[in-house]
């Protein structure tokens, strides 16, 4: 039982009002009735009735209009209409207008008072949805909002505290924001904000990358400073705001790089060195004094030990260099002539087969920027293998092209092929596949070797056959503006 609510009574009628008094004042209802249309307004603005009961005619007024104007002051607020009788349209009229509900005559005490309680009980239960829903609202926005500013602090605190140098510049490469490390490694104060960064940063090689201009969305570059410390400055454009550099202290690593190349010489010299020993008495024995057949054969067979374990040691050596990431050696290099180099290579293999060739490298082509020697590597052992695989007779097609800033190389084979489920496999280290197993002899590194070195150069490949029907191994290498 509601018994604190005030209702606001709002009828001409004095014996139906007096009727309604009662009956709510009963039940313990306040009761408030309007003196006149003023008399209403000033009531629902000062005492906030919990319910408006209203007659269909008051104070010489459209009790509905009346209404309907009230609920767009105080959408919340139920109200009542008093019909004159129950007609379909006093329904629709109601329905329409927003209004709780009706009473009409003739009234009993009962309908009256249960016609508040229930009005009251659904406003009280759409107030608590409202009151829910905007508190949850509220609070996950406030959540939202909260996480955010957490977010944005822990943002700028790592990227003030990493320990690579960062710079933004803005689109007319002015200093939006730079960190600890970048202010202390380039010398910067507080003041260089806003400022362009040209003049601000001495450093030349840092000045000749930032004013290369790229298509590409980054760029690296390595820093040399007169105290010997190396830095990797990498370059990315943010759409909408500039560019962001990077820097990476990089010393320690080509500390490491030279310590390893020492390390990878004095291996291979002290692996090498017995080898070459070796193959050198083999030579001297048959110019001591003649051998038999048999003798002479073990011979040739203990030399093509040697040289086969030689190529394997060259291969490994190789393979660790790339693999661990040493091989930085980066310059212009013109793909169609290193292959002629190593066509010219292959020459006397080609016509000893009887092999077909056909090349067809397209006009124009750009420049890679990539090692020179690593990409002749890899073109010889792609060329070698099809040359190996490829029975006399057979045809091998060449052919670059250039396709949305890649060089693709494509080498094809009229060979065996190689199975569907192990063109992946053959890129393995030691991996060779069971199409060759009574063939050709070899390491299964020379494969591994390539994808090392494509991918150092940040490219693709991959082989397409179908048994029998030959295979073509394809490179996509990306071209670096200069
Ligand atoms: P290797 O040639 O020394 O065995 P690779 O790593 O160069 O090692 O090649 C791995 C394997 O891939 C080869 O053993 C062979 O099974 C297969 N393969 C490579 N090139 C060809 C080719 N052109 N035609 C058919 N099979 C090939």
């Amino acid at each position: 039982m509601t018994s604190r609510d005030l209702i606001l009574l709002a009828l001409d009628d004095s014996q139906i009002l007096s009727l309604m008094e009662r009956a709510l004042q009963a039940v313990s209802y306040e009761v408030a009735v309007a003196n006149g249309y003023e008399g209403l307004e000033k009531i629902l603005d000062e005492s906030s009735p919990a319910l408006l009961l209203i007659a269909e005619q008051f104070a010489g007024r459209n009790g509905i209009e009346i209404a309907k104007a009230e609920l767009e002051r105080f959408p919340t607020l139920p109200i009542l209409l008093f019909a004159e009788r129950d007609t379909t349209g006093t329904t629709k009229a109601v329905l329409k207008a927003g209004l709780s509900g009706y009473l009409y005559p003739p009234l009993h005490t009962d309908d009256i008072v249960e016609a508040v309680n229930q009005s009251l009980e659904r406003a009280r239960h759409l107030g608590d949805w409202i009151r829910r829903e905007v508190k949850q609202t509220t609070s996950s926005l406030e959540k939202r909002a909260e996480i955010s500013e957490t977010e944005r602090n822990k943002l700028e605190a790592i990227i003030a505290n990493i320990e690579d140098g960062v710079i933004v510049l803005d689109e007319e490469h002015k200093i939006l924001f730079t960190n600890r490390v970048a202010r202390e490694t380039f010398g910067l104060s507080d003041e260089s904000i806003g400022t362009p960064i040209l003049p601000a940063i001495q450093n030349p090689d840092l000045q000749a990358f930032l004013l290369h201009p790229t298509e590409s969305f980054i760029k690296y570059h390595e820093l040399n400073f007169d105290d010997g410390r190396v830095l990797n400055v990498q370059q990315t454009r943010i759409p909408h705001i500039g560019t962001a550099i990077t820097v990476h202290d990089i010393t320690y690593l080509k500390k490491l790089d030279q310590i390893k190349s020492e390390f990878v010489h004095t291996v291979s010299h002290d692996l090498r060195s017995p080898l070459t020993a070796v193959l050198g008495y083999t030579e001297l024995i048959s110019r001591i004094g003649p051998l038999n057949a048999q003798q002479q054969e073990f011979l040739g067979r203990i030399q093509a030990s040697v040289q086969s374990i030689t190529t394997l040691i060259n291969e490994l050596l190789d393979l660790g260099r790339i693999e661990a990431g040493f091989d930085t050696l980066r310059e212009s290099v013109r793909l169609e002539s290193i292959l002629q180099y190593s066509l010219d290579m292959f020459g006397s293999l080609i016509t000893q087969k009887n092999i077909h060739l056909e090349r067809n490298v397209a006009p124009d082509l750009p420049s890679l920027r990539a090692n020179p020697i690593r990409i002749r590597q890899m073109l010889d052992n792609l060329i070698g293998n099809a040359i190996k695989y490829t029975p006399k007779e057979g045809t091998i097609r060449v052919r670059i092209r250039t396709e949305d800033h890649q060089l693709i190389f494509e080498i094809n084979d009229t060979g065996p092929g190689i199975p569907l489920d192990e063109q992946t496999r053959i890129f393995e280290k030691f991996y060779r596949a069971s199409n060759v197993l009574d063939g050709p002899k070899g390491t299964g590194l020379g494969l591994a070797i390539v994808k090392s070195i494509v991918e150092s150069h940040q490219g693709r490949v991959w082989v397409e056959s179908k048994i029998g029907q030959g295979a073509t191994f394809i490179v996509v290498l990306p071209v670096y503006e200069s």
